[in-house]
């Protein structure tokens, strides 16, 4: 079976592997889709992985080929991409993205860039009936962006604003619309990226308006700083964009904190548990319609164009918002 192996910084090379081997825990996923994360471009350009050689791909989905339970072969699914180490007290709590000791497809393990992938049985969300594989790779971002919202606390009627219109960024703002949300406006500072967003019906960022909600998906101090001054007093922050930097405030943003009593929230990863399930929720809501993952795939290319793929990511030159990798 043919492999996109990172050998070492800026190297993806396609290879020959031998088909995987299966645990009696585990299923062989013939791999069907598998979409590249933000997080995956500084992995491929600057090296930031854990180890080389790395398979990357932790956003995908597949059919179920072999297993234990010969009822689970042909099961179309998403895979949930962390395997917790069930010792620590966060996995007790079943908040498994809290893990002191965690495993993980596709950036501590090899992941999905590959045709066949053996997973752990826990770690599949089955897709409802007539989902593609292509949306049904979306419920990564899909789960991030609901478990961010759910941090806001999002009532009825509230105007939301977020910085960042890339895939999640855009499925935040659709899930909070499904919520109940008055209105979703965005800021960016790609122009293309903001056109994206009102193709898609939603507004951007109007000066001098203030917001209810406003989620920080950027990781840019200037979006910090924008998202403080937006938010209405006893406005509500969510801070999900990974920092690139140190995340400055100069004092007279600070204090707006105080005096305008905002509530920041942090959030992180989703939710996978028995009480909550952002996983099982976002398939859910793409085979409902509430959520439109398919619109969000600009870019789609075959396992062995991987290479391009990076580099249109990598280069900026030409719009994108979701790349995917079909198999
Ligand atoms: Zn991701
Ligand atoms: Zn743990």
């Amino acid at each position: 079976m043919k492999a996109v192996v990172l050998t070492e910084t800026n190297k993806l090379v396609v290879e020959e592997r031998p088909m995987p081997t299966r645990e009696a825990d585990e299923v062989i996923l013939r791999v069907r889709a598998a979409g590249i994360c933000g997080s995956d471009v500084p992995r491929v350009f600057a090296g930031k992985v854990y180890h080389f050689p790395l398979v990357l791909g932790h956003e995908f989905a597949g059919e179920v080929v072999d297993a234990e339970n010969p009822a689970l072969i042909g099961t179309h699914a998403a895979v949930f991409p962390l395997l917790p180490c069930r010792k620590c007290a966060m996995c007790a709590e079943e908040e498994y993205p809290l893990c002191a000791d965690y495993d993980y497809y596709g950036s501590r393990r090899d992941g999905a860039m590959e045709e066949y992938l053996a997973v752990k049985v826990w770690n599949l969300i089955p897709a409802p009936e007539g989902l593609s594989f292509e949306e049904a790779a979306m419920c990564e971002p899909a789960a991030v962006a609901r478990h961010a919202v759910m941090r806001a606390n999002l009532k009825g009627g509230e105007r939301v604003l977020v910085f960042g219109a890339g895939p999640i960024g855009l499925m935040l703002g659709q899930w909070a619309m499904s919520m109940g949300a008055a209105s979703v406006a965005y800021a960016d500072i790609d122009e293309r990226k903001l056109a994206f967003a009102e193709q898609m019906g939603f507004t951007r960022q109007a000066e001098g308006e203030r917001y209810d909600v406003v989620i920080e998906g950027a990781g840019a101090p200037s979006a910090l700083q924008g998202a403080i001054a937006a938010a209405e007093p006893f406005g509500r922050l969510v801070l999900m964009g990974n920092a690139a930097r140190d995340m400055d405030i100069p004092q007279p943003v600070y204090q707006q904190i105080l005096r305008k009593q905002l509530t920041l929230s942090g959030t992180w990863n989703s939710s996978y548990n028995s009480r909550i399930n952002d996983w099982k929720a976002a398939l859910e809501a793409m085979a409902s319609g509430a959520l439109n993952a398919k619109a969000l795939i600009t870019h789609t290319y075959p396992l062995e164009e991987t290479r391009a793929a990076f580099d249109l990511m990598g280069d900026r030159k030409e719009f994108f918002n979701k790349v995917m990798i079909v198999m």
